[in-house]
């Protein structure tokens, strides 16, 4: 296709505000996908995007439109997948800016916008949800008109569910997306994805930005170096369909022969195996995840097929990483890095599901750089891993910085959250007379846990909140680690600031106590820093009887749910005497009652 009839563009917009259903509509509009073979969010693919209901991620398709080919990409909302919204940005010309008119702005609204603007795309503006009594076209209208400086003919009003305006949405990307434009001849595409398929191997997603590559030909990374021949290219509609090649602006699917993705890295740069490219294109910032937790198979020897479940999950999760752990009570098993907690569920659901794997999945830590006195610098992963106290001579954690999009009269209670948990607030600016942003920085370690739910009760759910990494920052931290019946359990531990060491402690003692089933003997649950114990809670003796409530003779009903307990006991890790539960290993996670 002549790059002139081309429009490249992405669908960008805070969680839930209505991407995947208005994809959908503009598929059924433009015939893509046959009315009876539509189902909704067509584009999240996976089991477990369309049963949680968001989309995980990024999603390319191509469309025809009044002779123009439109190729979209739909992206994740969810700040955890950031990373996924940026790549798709890169990729395109254009991006619609989806915004909830029941809700307005948000925080990843302005995150996904700033994103847009800094990758030099043209933002139509789409106000979605008109259908809903709650919409408020006027307000939300003005906030998009001041963060934009559109004008307000500029927005569209559409409702996704019932098709109501998305017809103009079709001629807008047209009529206000720039065409790609290439002025070289040598082939170079962008690779802004990459999945490994049991059956077809590695498969690149790419926006060929200059130059044709064709079925079969030769191809060379420019980053990795690594040479390949292509397989089979197209497009996506969504599923694959082949073509004969791939032209100037076009977005498309290589099936490559390569046999990780390793060798073809997103970011990277595919150009011809013969008189090649000699400048690549400008790539990718390479993302670190900062969030660790240990994952361990709840039956020992489940360990290889753990092993073997990381290391497909890997191939198309670049953001993943893993490394062997060894725990005293949970033995073999991983500590993993993830973008965030709801990046970390999505894995610890994958695993358990695609590869039926029970596993047991330990507190969540941030990173920390440790300088020793005798002046050696470690990063450690957990609690576990810091040395002995006499040795160290500073710690730093991650700081972030944070954003909350919410009414102005939430202001305070926002500044006081935040203060609350060591945080600094840093500005306040105004999207207009009544929706505010708070800008704050804060320890990555004290967003993990409540935060988000904190944040919601505290604004009768309009705040949200948006992050990115800051830096790493000195502080009086210690490790506070938990003894069950005067053992140390080390899967336990985690690093606070002392300042709130002793909540933290009783806190986690607390719960301790509601999740580790009573013995037949009294258990103290302790936490101590350093030896120094700091709380203290006794878990009274109880041989418990699960048949006790089961009158008469119902022998059936009393053997099964013996059995049950049986096999719940299978799960329970023994330490010492004392048998503790799973749930035991993620209990900082649980919510303060
Ligand atoms: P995404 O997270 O941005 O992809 O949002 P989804 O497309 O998954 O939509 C989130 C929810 O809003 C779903 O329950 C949709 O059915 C609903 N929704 C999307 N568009 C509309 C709309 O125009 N009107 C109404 N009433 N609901 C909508
Ligand atoms: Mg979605």
């Amino acid at each position: 296709m002549n790059p002139e009839s081309i429009r490249n563009f992405c669908i960008i917009a805070h969680i839930d505000h209505g991407k995947s259903t208005l994809a959908d509509r503009l598929l059924e509009l433009t015939n893509t996908v046959e009315k009876r073979d539509m189902k909704s969010q067509l584009l999240d693919q996976m089991d477990l995007e369309r049963e949680k209901g968001i989309t995980i991620k990024l999603q390319p398709v191509r469309m025809e439109h009044k002779d123009h080919q439109l190729n979209l990409i739909d992206t994740p909302g969810h700040v955890d997948f950031a990373y996924e919204v940026s790549r798709s940005l890169e990729a395109c010309e254009g991006a619609l800016l989806v915004v909830d008119a029941s809700q307005g702005i948000q925080a990843q609204t302005l995150a996904n916008v700033y994103l847009a603007i800094e990758a030099g795309l043209e933002i139509i503006p789409v106000l979605n949800k008109i259908d809903l009594p709650a919409s408020d076209v006027p307000k939300v209208s003005k906030e998009v008109i001041n963060l934009l400086g559109c004008k307000e003919e500029d927005i569209l009003m559409v409702s996704a569910k019932t098709g109501e305006g998305v017809n103009a949405v079709l001629d807008a990307i047209i009529e206000r997306v720039p065409a790609p434009v290439s002025d070289r001849e040598v082939a170079r595409a962008l690779i802004f994805d990459s999945v490994y398929d049991d059956y077809r191997g590695v498969v690149l997603y790419v926006r060929m930005v200059d130059g044709i590559l064709k079925h079969m030909q030769n191809i060379h990374m420019m980053a990795t170096g690594a040479d390949g021949q292509i397989r089979e290219l197209g497009h996506l509609s969504p599923q694959q369909v082949k073509d004969d090649e791939l032209n100037p602006g076009e977005i498309g699917y290589i099936v490559t022969d390569f046999k990780s993705v390793a060798e073809a890295r997103v970011g990277d740069t595919v150009t011809s195996h013969v008189d090649g490219a000699k400048e690549s294109l400008a790539g990718y910032k390479e993302v670190l995840p900062f969030v660790y937790a240990g994952i361990f198979p709840a039956q020992a020897d489940d360990y290889n097929k753990l092993k073997g479940s990381l290391d497909k999950l890997a191939l198309n999760d670049a953001a993943m990483v893993y490394e062997p752990e060894n725990s005293q009570v949970l033995g073999f098993g991983f500590r993993v890095g993830f973008l965030g907690l709801l990046h970390m569920d999505i894995v610890k659901e994958r695993i358990q599901r695609n590869y039926d794997i029970e596993i047991i999945i330990t507190n969540p830590s941030t990173q920390y750089e440790v300088k020793q006195s005798n002046g050696e610098e470690l990063v450690i992963h957990s609690a576990a891993e810091l040395p002995d106290a006499a040795s160290i001579e500073l710690i730093r954690e991650p700081w972030i910085k944070g954003e909350v999009v919410v009414p102005k009269t939430y202001v305070g209670g926002v500044v006081q959250l935040v203060s609350g948990l060591r945080g600094i607030q840093k500005n306040i600016d105004y999207i207009d007379d009544q929706l505010a942003v708070v800008e704050f920085e804060a320890p990555l370690a004290n967003m993990l846990t409540n935060f988000y739910d904190d944040l919601k009760s505290i604004t009768s759910g309009y705040g949200s909140f948006n992050y990115e990494l800051d830096d790493y920052r000195e502080e009086d931290l210690v490790r506070v680690d938990f003894y069950v019946a005067g053992d140390m359990i080390n899967s336990l531990s985690v690093i606070v600031h002392r300042s709130e060491s002793e909540a933290l402690g009783r806190s986690i003692v607390k719960k301790l106590k509601d999740v580790i089933p009573r013995q037949n003997f009294q258990v103290a649950l302790q936490a101590a820093i350093g030896g120094r114990f700091i709380a203290r809670e006794n878990l009274s003796a109880f041989r418990k009887d699960v048949t006790t409530g089961l009158y008469g003779g119902d022998v059936t009903r009393k053997k099964k749910v013996l059995e049950k307990q049986k096999k719940g006991k299978a799960r329970m890790k023994k330490f010492g005497k004392v048998e503790i539960p799973p749930d035991a290993f993620t209990v900082m996670l649980k919510r303060d009652d």
